[in-house]
């Protein structure tokens, strides 16, 4: 495995813009993406568990709308994206930007040239 080009690396750790090369295969990520969480054996016994919805998370959502993410200003990352995500820096709400404005590119939709 080339930890470069993981998902996780190049959307938090690598304070870099992503790649060019890599911005469309990363789709929408925009904070890693733990598909190896999801497959390695050791982590079965909690994917098979079937949980209730989080209602603290449900009720976050809107704070992490692509669309909010990419014009949010400081205090919304400082207060509402940066403590539960604190893999970037509290001083680099601009990664997150980049991240939002790749995957909404990525998403394709021209309504969200505006944004
Ligand atoms: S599956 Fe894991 S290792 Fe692969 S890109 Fe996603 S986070 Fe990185």
């Amino acid at each position: 495995m080339n930890p470069l080009l993981c998902i996780a690396y190049n959307s938090y750790y690598d304070e870099a813009l992503t790649p060019r090369r890599l911005r469309e295969q990363m789709g929408t990520w925009i904070y890693g993406c733990d598909r190896c969480q999801e497959v390695c054996p050791r982590n079965q016994p909690w994917m098979n568990q079937e949980l209730p919805v989080n209602p603290k998370l449900s009720a976050r959502v809107g704070d992490f709308k692509l669309t909010t993410i990419l014009s949010m200003d400081n205090d919304h990352y400082v207060n509402k994206v940066w403590p539960m995500t604190f893999y970037i820096s509290k001083e680099n709400a601009c990664k997150w930007q980049a991240n939002a404005a790749r995957a909404l590119g990525n998403l394709g939709d021209r309504t969200h040239i505006p944004v």
